[in-house]
């Protein structure tokens, strides 16, 4: 590996430095997973091989538990499933994602040695397990997993002791990275990439991570490539310099920050915008009209109104109920709109919610309105490269030319576009729906500003034609993935 090498990072234990300068957009260094699985959750609707979410699956015959695409999926995803696929049908019932992981980690360390990941930086007896950190909570959990998994573990494969079945559920406790599906959208399982783990956390970091799901469409598998993380750089990195990525989402204040920092991946961020409170007197602030401010009770009261808010949206927004999460928001947003900054994070929080599920309902005009603010608002907040606002300027820019309002729409779709070049790169499927978008916005940027009225006769037309590709239904959306890695439940 020579764009990088291990070293000590002060206060951190081991990290990662560049060995050479990179750029915006630069892939440092991609890597295939050791192991990953489907959630439990999620077992019937993504493929077990790809990882991509597909209307129509097909059954594996055996343990009638893994599914996949189609048999080339099946043929690529045998070498995984296959002593799985033995153990489940001896066990008799399917153990939980984890003991799933877990299994086929040991499976294929057992089959290929602990070094084997292409870049070899690291083994897994050096990751971190944490145990010792680890809450009486999650210990006893643990427990129960590791007796679980001891009963699933066939007789036939090589034997392990506790202590070493322990390091790895702590591993991939505290380093399983979640894995989304293609359109990078929802959280559909995890898995563990051995060289990410030594990537250490800043709240403003120079490099971030996507999944690549890779290309297995092609008869010939010569042209097939693996499902892999990339490293990417988020602008201009000196050599020698350390790299990082953000574990926790920025749109938190310090505080907050560092609590789930600590609580997740036990340790203190001492990092820049940690130490400096960076931005955290805008994400929590009030209002400026006319150069007056409201008051710092004004601004708590509001503060804490529309936390309690935030509570029964997301309920309402779980049972699927939109127009009671309409209701919620358009309360709430009357009530502390005139009080709250417009980068104040949980205002964020209702205009994003407002956008997606107003224009899950098609009414399109107003979910544009609130999609702005929201972009505007993050782009105040956000590293310019951060891929949270390049997917927002997305669902914005998507939402306006819903509306109609091309010359915004296609705007945003550009400003979409330039983020993802950088951080999910030009071979993504995100990024190539993209480039669809900004062609067909410009092409109709271009008619609109020539004859209007042939504008929305043809836009009508496309509206009707074309089922939206972007209409998810807002329940089972999160707000993209904001974590990193992916927490035990
Ligand atoms: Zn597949
Ligand atoms: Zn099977
Ligand atoms: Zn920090």
């Amino acid at each position: 590996m020579e764009n990088v090498a291990i070293f000590d990072s002060p206060g951190k234990g081991r990290g990662l430095k560049a060995s050479k300068e990179f750029w915006a957009g630069d892939v440092i260094f991609s890597e295939a997973s050791l192991a990953a699985v489907v959630f439990d959750s999620h077992a019937e609707r993504i493929c077990h091989s790809c990882f991509r979410r597909q209307e129509k699956l097909q059954r594996c015959g055996q343990c009638k538990f893994a599914h996949y695409c189609d048999r080339t999926c099946q043929r690529a995803g045998w070498a995984e499933h296959k002593q799985e696929c033995g153990a489940i049908k001896a066990y008799g019932k399917v153990p939980n994602e984890n003991i799933r992981l877990v299994s086929r980690i040991m499976w294929r360390i057992d089959k290929e040695g602990s070094l084997v990941s292409d870049l070899q930086l690291t083994t897994l007896d050096e990751l971190e397990d944490h145990l010792n950190n680890m809450q009486e909570d999650d210990l006893k959990e643990l427990k129960v997993d590791i007796h679980n998994f001891l009963d699933y573990w066939p007789r036939t494969s090589k034997q392990h002791t506790i202590d070493d079945i322990s390091h790895i559920f702590g591993v991939i406790n505290c380093n399983g990275f979640t894995v989304s599906d293609q359109r990078g959208l929802q959280a559909v399982g995890v898995g563990l990439f051995p060289n990410l783990c030594l990537v250490n956390h800043d709240c403003w970091p120079n490099c971030t991570v996507i999944l690549n799901h890779g290309s297995q469409s092609a008869v010939n598998t010569i042209f097939h490539s693996q499902r892999r993380i990339e490293l990417r750089s988020l602008g201009k990195i000196a050599e020698g310099e350390e790299l990082t990525v953000a574990y926790v989402d920025y749109l938190n204040v310090s505080e907050e920050r560092q609590r789930l920092l600590k609580t997740q991946y036990f340790f203190d961020c001492t990092c820049e915008h940690c130490s400096n409170k960076t931005h955290d007197d805008i994400k929590m602030g009030g209002r400026e009209v006319e150069g007056v401010k409201p008051s710092d009770e004004q601004v708590k009261e509001a503060t804490n109104y529309c936390f309690d808010m935030m509570q029964k949206m997301d309920k309402a927004r779980l049972n699927g109920d939109y127009h009671e999460v309409v209701k919620i928001c358009r309360q709430c947003i009357e009530k502390t709109e005139p009080v709250l900054a417009e980068t104040h994070i949980y205002q964020l929080r209702m205009w994003s919610t407002m956008s997606e599920v107003q224009a899950y309902l098609q009414y399109f005009e107003e979910a544009a309105d609130y999609a702005h603010k929201m972009v505007e608002g993050y782009i105040k907040l956000y590293h310019p490269n951060n891929a949270a606002l390049g997917m927002a300027a997305m669902r914005a820019g998507v939402t306006h030319w819903q509306a109609g309002l091309i010359e915004v729409g296609h705007g945003l779709v550009c400003k979409a576009y330039a983020i993802l070049m950088v951080t999910h790169g030009p071979t993504h499927p995100i990024t190539k729906d993209l480039e669809a978008m900004r062609m067909q916005t410009e092409m109709e940027l271009r008619m609109f500003k020539q004859n209007e009225y042939v504008y929305h006769s043809m836009r009508e037309a496309a509206l009707k034609n074309k089922p939206m590709t972007m209409l998810h239904e807002p329940k089972s959306v999160e707000e993209g993935i904001k974590n990193l890695f992916h927490r035990r439940k």
